[in-house]
């Protein structure tokens, strides 16, 4: 047997997307590149988390038989900078599977993306997170020797790249349990070959890692010279973050700490950090991103909370304790209530679990709520960001609705601005006197909805509507009726009645319009025959002849279009068709004795209430045949 035989030596390449990372990132994160030693510093010490975790259902594994820890030591001459750790290990699948390709879905997409916008690829990239494969910023190749817990020291497996197209990975023997990460520096990574410079790093990343983060410090003699003699040395406390004193905490150090959970790279919005003892015995650490994750809007997104309990870590991705329309929410949670051998199937219904996530959504829409009111434009960042997911709260969290409803934003024509900015209460605040409904109007974008000729009454009235143009918010309406007594009311509807802000000597008026117009209403009901549902007079639109509605318990256009975009049969909506007698137009085709000539006013404005209302028609055909010879005869 040759010894690339007994090695079991193969050389693999890496899966494309691999490819494309390592060349972005190496470009990208230049100029941040001490990050690499958060990185695996981070890595490190989840193995030794996935170790502890894995002992309690196997006590093989690990007896409290070593301090778990990260430790580092460089050698100048030899040009390496090694990260070592004695946790969990690799099995030579985890390696090929975790350190060759990227497993999370929608991966080809983020980098179609990232090619398209080059100047914003580290944030993005940053969003993503990198992990393991940010060595290659400072490295120009990358050794990794580990061995899995419970396997022979034969069984161990080294992986070898340039970070280039492939790998090599062979059979190894390796004395001791985890992994070790050699790093061969670049020229630009040498200046990590340096003990203050290490010492540096790592107070700045890691000093909220659980376990001993060590270096390798050589001894000095009397006059400050380093000698041959080192120890190791304990550079972080050691000490989880969340199980210290609120008051003992930074904000930086929070702000790392956030960095580990999430892998985003950017500083959090807000956090929380809680610890209650009572019935339920736990403690929070809660924190709002500030960007959304790349993929928070595909349906496998990971979501979800780190579960510890009893500080031993148990999962990640414990998507229990947060309800979905919160599920940008990072951080943790560590319970002393729950057993140290719970499985998701036994957090899905139990009463602890419920207890907490009850808990854990106050806390998270507290903060909203501070937020928005201590900091603006903070909270229209976050908006920006999140207000789709939130937009989800009021279907899925009866519980919290008025709540959530309280930390919504829309566009309103009190705002000349499509941005999102105007809250219910503040609504409510200007509402007119008398006003006992919150107006609202759906429609397919801020354009569509600010032109609407629905809001030519409000206009002259002076009343405030707000705008919604986002495809959810007509689904949203569905399960928000009210807000602080007030309830919602669509201004395409039929229902809608404006009267009481109209004086009596306006109704009066409009009443004997409304008499005169009486046969006009007859001769078009029965031109239109059973394609609409009803035709009346309005007096609320100035400029627009004419308009569609639906009744109040029918389905709107706006629930329609979204329906039938799903791919659902949805039954044709009947409208009814509101004539302005005001209008120019109508006034001409009132006067209209020929019945056929009068057909084609009616087919004229029907099609452009209808193209308002859906921005489309079913029949355009007949619409421009009746426009065409209405015009021949001008
Ligand atoms: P992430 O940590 O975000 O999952 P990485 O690219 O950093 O992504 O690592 C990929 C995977 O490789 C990890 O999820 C883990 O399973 C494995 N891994 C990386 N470093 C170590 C280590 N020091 N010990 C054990 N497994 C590791």
């Amino acid at each position: 047997m040759s010894t690339a035989e007994t090695k079991n030596k193969e050389t693999r390449g890496f899966q494309s997307e691999v490819k494309q990372l390592l060349h972005l990132m190496i470009h990208s994160l230049y100029s941040n590149k001490e990050i690499f030693l958060r990185e695996l510093i981070s890595n490190a010490s989840d193995a030794a988390d996935k170790l502890r975790f894995q002992a309690l259902s196997n006590s093989e594994l690990y007896q409290g038989d070593a301090d778990l820890g990260v430790k580092l030591s460089f050698d100048a001459e030899k040009n390496t900078l090694t990260v070592s750790d004695n946790g969990i290990g690799m099995s030579r699948d985890d390696v090929i599977e975790h350190l060759g390709t990227i497993a999370k879905s929608g991966t080809k997409e983020f980098f179609a993306k990232l090619s398209e916008e080059q100047s914003k690829d580290s944030q993005l990239i940053g969003q993503f997170g990198v992990g393991f494969y940010s060595a290659f910023i400072v490295a120009d190749a990358v050794t990794v020797r580990t061995r899995a817990a419970g396997v022979p020291s034969d069984q161990a497996v080294q992986w070898h790249s340039a970070g280039e197209g492939d790998y090599t990975i062979e059979d190894i023997t390796k004395e001791t349990r985890g992994t070790d990460i050699v790093l061969h520096m670049r020229e630009e990574g040498k200046e990590f070959l340096s003990e203050w410079r290490l010492r540096d790093v790592i107070s700045k990343y890691s000093d909220h890692i659980g376990i001993p983060v060590t270096i390798w410090a050589l001894e000095r003699d009397d006059e400050g010279k380093e000698t041959e003699q080192g120890k190791w040395e304990q550079i972080n406390k050691a000490q989880a973050l969340w199980t210290r004193n609120k008051s003992d905490i930074k904000d930086e150090e929070y702000q790392e700490f956030y960095k580990h959970v999430s892998h985003d790279f950017a500083d959090p919005l807000v956090w929380s950090h809680n610890r209650v003892e009572g019935k339920n015995d736990y403690t929070s650490l809660l924190y709002i991103p500030a960007k959304a994750p790349w993929d928070m809007m595909n349906r496998d997104h990971k979501s979800g909370l780190k579960l510890y309990v009893q500080r031993v870590f148990i999962m990640d991705d414990a998507e229990q304790f947060m309800p979905s329309y919160l599920r940008f929410v990072r951080g943790l949670i560590d319970s002393n209530d729950l057993p140290l051998n719970v499985s998701r199937e036994i957090l899905q219904d139990n009463k602890v679990t419920q207890s907490l996530r009850g808990a854990c959504t106050k806390r998270v829409l507290t903060m909203l709520e501070r937020m928005a009111k201590n900091d603006q434009e903070k909270y229209q960042a976050f908006w920006k960001e999140f207000g789709l997911v939130m937009k989800e709260g009021p279907a899925e969290d009866m519980a919290n609705k008025e709540k959530v409803a309280g930390l919504l934003r829309f566009a309103s024509t009190d705002v000349d601005s499509a941005e999102q900015t105007v809250s219910l209460a503040s609504y409510v605040e200007r509402m007119k006197e008398g006003q006992d409904k919150i107006y609202y109007l759906t429609a397919d974008s801020y354009a569509a909805a600010k032109n609407s000729p629905h809001l030519e009454q409000f206009k002259a009235k002076g009343i405030e509507v707000v705008l919604m143009f986002d495809r959810i918010d007509e689904w949203l309406m569905n399960y928000l009726t009210e807000f602080d007594g007030k309830q919602f009311q669509s201004i395409t509807k039929a229902g809608l009645d404006l009267s009481k802000f109209e004086d009596e000597a306006e109704k009066e008026k409009q009443k004997e319009t409304e008499q005169e117009f009486k046969t006009v209403v007859e001769r078009t009901q029965t031109y239109l025959g059973d394609r609409v549902k009803e035709v009346r007079t309005t007096f609320k639109l100035a400029s627009t002849p004419a308009v569609v509605v639906t009744d109040d318990f029918e389905m709107g256009t706006q629930m329609a279009k979204l329906l039938e975009a799903a791919g659902q049969e949805v039954p044709e909506v009947k409208y009814i068709f509101e004539i302005n007698p005001e209008h120019e137009l109508v006034k001409r085709m009132a006067d209209e004795a020929d019945e056929e000539a009068f057909g084609r006013w009616v087919e004229v404005l029907l099609g452009q209430a209808m193209l308002a209302e859906r921005g489309s028609m079913t029949d355009p055909s007949q619409f421009l045949g009746a426009i065409n010879k209405l015009l021949a005869k001008v």
